[in-house]
Parts: structure tokens; C-alpha cells; sequence
């Protein structure tokens, strides 16, 4: 899909009933920074308000026009969900999401949810609908979000556009991940809308490369036990992202032991302590 660079603060009209504006919070995890979608024509429904940032508040407000009505939320990672507490209070808007917020240490504690969502749920807003489905992976909380009629998911961190997803253990599971990814290719599907990026038109296509991404990445961490079996996590990371820069290996790091803990997973290596060893 053709489309421009994203810019923070700007309201861009997406499709008949969808708009979206973007948190000004851009970076090596957020891209271009956390999109917040507005969906409908009259009374709107929210996904994703963002960070707690007094400018983005302010724009999804006039977005909105004093007909925000539900707030969603697709998990609580900071940069997605804190921005609720604020839009919340200037509109009375519900909020609604999964709920039970892990304690990683990555998380938005003050998540308290008006309605709880769980997978299937289906969210009546008069002129459409959206459905939940649950996708957890990169948060066991995440929730995607199904516009029906218009087969719009809103994707939050499940799927990414010009980024890869980080799985961070615990509370980030690959096997949960691939699942879920899985998941996404039994939906009928025009668009994925991210969390970061710009809509993706093809989704399936792009969820099938996803996950021959992570399977190929899989191959080079089995691959690498051929150069050194048994290995620390930190002797595996430049053999398994050597076509990766430097700086972002502490982060890739998290990925990989994901990875290592799903092939665990699979019985395919053993850990003892600190030290992973390739199953014979
Ligand atoms: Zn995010």
C-alpha cells in the first residue's frame, strides 16, 4: 500500500471508517512511534492510546470531537497502553482490554479495564464491530482487534511494519508467538493496521513471511550449535545475528533466548545452568 511517511501528530485518514495518529514517541522499538487508530463515524472507538504525552492526548481529543465512546487497548506495554488514564478521564469513554497485566517490569501496573476482553469477545459499537483475538507471543496479555465488515485487524506488536517483533522471555513466548501468527492465516483478512507502520495490504502473504522469518532464525540457532555445542546464550548471539548491527544485539539477545527456550520447548537442545546443548 502506497502511503507516505508516517508523521507524529498528524491525522490521516485511512479508510472510510478508520483514521490514524501517532504517539510522538519514535525509536529503534517503536519506529516511527505508537499508532493510535480511531475507527468510526460517529460515535469512535480507540485502539491504542500510547504513551502518557500531553500532545497526543490532545490530538486524539480533537480527533474524536466529543465522541469518543470506547477505549481499547491491545496490551499493556508502556508505550501502548498509559495514554488510556488520561483519554479515559476527558471523555468518560469505556475501557476495555485483556486485563491481567504480568509483572515484567515492562508493564502499565494501572491497567484496570471497564470490560474484560477475552478471545472472541465482540465489541457492539452501533455502526460496527470489533472482535478480539487473543494473540499472545510478544505479551501474553495481547489482544488483536477484527473490524468485521471491513476485515481490519488492528495488530498492535503481534505484527509490525518495518520492524521485527522482540520476544522477550517469560512473559514473551516464541512457541505462543507462532501460534498466534498461525492464528491470524485462518481469518479473512484485507488488512493488518500495526502498532507501528503503515497499514499492510496482503496479510497473509506477510504473515506467512513472518513466520519462515522466525523459522529460518530458528535454523541459524540450531546451525550455530555446529560451530560451538555447548554454548551460553552469549556465545551463541554473534553466531546467530551476525547479519545484525552491533547495537541492537542486547535486544536481540532477548529473541534469542527465546528461540532457545522454544527449541527447549520442541526437546531439539537442554539447558544446564547457564549452557545449551543441541539433543543428539
Ligand atoms: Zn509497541
Amino acid at each position: 500500500m502506497a502511503e507516505e511517511t508516517i508523521v507524529p501528530g498528524q491525522v490521516v485518514q485511512l479508510s472510510g471508517l478508520v483514521r490514524r495518529v501517532t504517539a510522538p514517541n519514535p525509536g529503534v522499538m517503536t519506529g516511527p512511534g505508537t499508532n493510535a487508530y480511531l475507527v468510526g463515524t460517529g460515535d469512535i472507538a480507540l485502539i491504542d492510546p500510547g504513551p502518557e504525552s500531553e500532545r497526543h492526548l490532545s490530538v486524539m481529543l480533537e480527533a474524536a470531537a466529543g465522541r469518543l465512546k470506547w477505549i481499547l487497548c491491545t496490551h499493556t506495554h508502556l508505550d501502548h497502553s498509559p495514554g488510556a488514564k488520561a483519554l479515559k478521564a476527558a471523555t468518560g469513554a469505556e475501557l476495555l482490554g485483556f486485563g491481567s497485566v504480568p509483572d515484567d517490569g515492562r508493564q502499565d501496573k494501572g491497567f484496570t479495564p471497564d470490560r474484560v476482553l477475552r478471545d472472541g469477545d465482540v465489541v457492539d459499537c452501533g455502526d460496527f464491530r470489533l472482535r478480539s483475538v487473543h494473540t499472545p507471543g510478544h505479551a501474553s496479555n495481547h489482544l488483536c482487534y477484527l473490524l468485521e465488515g471491513e476485515r481490519w485487524l488492528f495488530t498492535g506488536d503481534h505484527v509490525m511494519q518495518g520492524s521485527t517483533v522482540v520476544i522477550s522471555p517469560p512473559d514473551g513466548d516464541m512457541i505462543a508467538y507462532l501460534h498466534s501468527l498461525e492464528k491470524l492465516l485462518a481469518l479473512d483478512l484485507a488488512a493488518l493496521a500495526p502498532g507501528h507502520g503503515r497499514v499492510i495490504d496482503k496479510p497473509h502473504d506477510e504473515v506467512r513471511r513472518l513466520v519462515s522469518h522466525r523459522l529460518k532464525r530458528e535454523k541459524k540457532v540450531v546451525d550455530a550449535f555446529s560451530k560451538k555445542n555447548p554454548a551460553t546464550t552469549d556465545e551463541l548471539l554473534p553466531l546467530v545475528y551476525d547479519d545484525v548491527p552491533q547495537a541492537i544485539h542486547a535486544v536481540a539477545r532477548r529473541s534469542l533466548h527465546a528461540h532457545l527456550l522454544k527449541l527447549k520447548g520442541d526437546g531439539r537442545v537442554s539447558l544446564e545452568g547457564e549452557v545449551w546443548s543441541l539433543a543428539k
